[in-house]
């Protein structure tokens, strides 16, 4: 008899231990998160609901949406046994929501036996904003005559604060910047390899994503550019390619690595302009006009299509994009207009390369230097010497390319050193955004 209730006492003992074990198991709540948990929405955004519980697995969840006094039950569901974790995926589409804020409540219980059998509950309310609407355009300026390969400057403003806005022309994409006063202003290029009868769009894109696009009158002028040979030589190949072959390890001839630094290493540095145009002030930094390197004569000029021949044979072709200057050898090279140095290194094509930031994503470029006096943060002042000529890089012999790029993208220098085409195009217009 004795032996009997010792047994039934061991097993009461073991069903407690096993029972409070089974209690305990799991008292932590289920984790959730919702995507975007703040910050505005579209009429169409689908939001992502990513739940998990490690304990005892996922047993249900609600979520409502409570706008001006309604509620909409957005997705009620239980899970079948051991379900760690799931995605739910939340349109909003079907709702008559309205513009406005609204709030997200979400409550997911897990499997525990914990408070009583009712499980761990995990609750969250989040506030969104939906928006269902564009931001609306307004052209400020006005009489945008644009040459293909050059610049051009437009004011605008926008109904809503926007996260991303500018000029869109085919591929390319020119950031507009906000004002003191609220308005932007976007410098833009109509690219020398953008057809003639690519039209160049206004797009504006608020928080929740919806994209406002506006057009405006401009006159493009087409231009034809130049084309001309340059005969590669032996001496030329030997004396500037050994600088190029740690890049290019497996070329085999000093004709090997020249064809590969103008097809692979200059598409890649023209890349870097466009990270290191973004790297740049909100507001113009100048305002004097651009000076052109004294005593020097234009060896070439900006869009020349260039030829190149080895031995008689056409062997590649490029497009020059900005203007050699020469003049004496090591000869000072001034600073074009006031700015900040963003860039002072060796560059690929570009050999020893200052680049100096003028404001509005418009920088300067001054390459195949033998010395550079300056510095990344160095302020300059207009005509201040930055450095000297040189043949570093691909350069035949000592000169000063000097180039002129708007967001990374380079544009006719020429329109720059003019300056009815400077006070008529890009001055005149800063006004209107005041
Ligand atoms: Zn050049």
């Amino acid at each position: 008899m004795k032996t009997i209730k010792s047994f039934f006492m061991l097993l009461l003992l073991v069903a407690l231990t096993g029972g409070a074990y089974y209690y305990f198991h799991d008292t932590a709540a289920p984790e959730l998160s919702l995507t975007p948990s703040a910050g505005a929405i579209q009429k169409n955004s689908v939001l992502q609901l990513s739940l998990s519980d490690e304990g005892s697995g996922l047993a249900a969840v609600e979520v409502k949406i409570l706008q001006n006094g309604h509620q909409f039950v957005v997705l009620e569901k239980s899970y079948p046994l051991d379900t760690p974790s799931a995605t739910e995926q939340l349109p909003l589409n079907n709702l008559l929501l309205e513009d406005g804020p609204l709030t997200v409540q979400i409550s997911v219980r897990d499997r525990a036996i914990y408070h009583f059998g009712k499980g761990n509950v995990q609750e969250s309310a989040l506030n969104l904003t939906r928006d269902s609407r564009p931001p609306i355009i307004s052209i400020l300026s006005t009489a945008h005559n644009l040459n293909q390969g050059g610049a051009g400057l437009i004011a605008y403003s926008v109904s809503e604060p926007v996260t991303k806005s500018g000029i869109q022309i085919g591929d390319y994409f020119f950031p507009g910047y906000q004002q003191s006063n609220g308005n932007y202003l976007c410098l833009f290029a109509f690219p020398y390899n953008v057809d003639s009868s690519k039209v160049p769009r206004l797009i504006a894109v608020d928080q929740a994503q919806n994209q406002g696009m506006g057009g405006f009158y401009y006159h493009l002028n087409r231009r034809n550019f130049r084309s001309d040979r340059i005969g590669i030589s032996e001496r030329f190949l030997n004396s500037k390619m050994p600088q190029f072959q740690h890049l290019f390890p497996e070329a085999k001839t000093p004709l090997e690595i020249f064809l590969k630094v103008n097809r692979e290493l200059r598409p890649r540095n023209r890349a870097r302009l466009v990270d290191i145009g973004l790297n740049t002030t909100e507001q113009f930094a100048w305002s004097k006009s651009f000076l052109r390197q004294p005593n020097a004569a234009n060896r070439a000029m900006f869009g020349d299509h260039r030829t190149y021949e080895y031995k008689g044979k056409k062997i590649d072709n490029q497009t020059h994009l900005g203007i050699d200057l020469a003049s004496t050898a090591r000869a000072p090279v001034p600073a074009t207009n006031t700015g900040e140095v963003v860039f002072a290194e060796f560059m690929g094509i570009y050999g020893q390369c200052i680049i100096i930031d003028h404001g509005l994503g418009l920088q300067t470029l001054y390459a195949h230097l033998s010395r550079m006096d300056v510095q990344i943060g160095d302020l300059i002042e207009r005509g201040q010497s930055i450095g000297t000529t040189g043949a570093t890089g691909l350069a035949g012999g000592d000169h000063l390319h000097f180039g002129v790029i708007i967001s990374g993208i380079p544009v006719n220098p020429v329109e720059w050193w003019d300056k009815n085409w400077v006070k008529n195009n890009i001055t005149s217009k800063l006004e209107l955004a005041d």
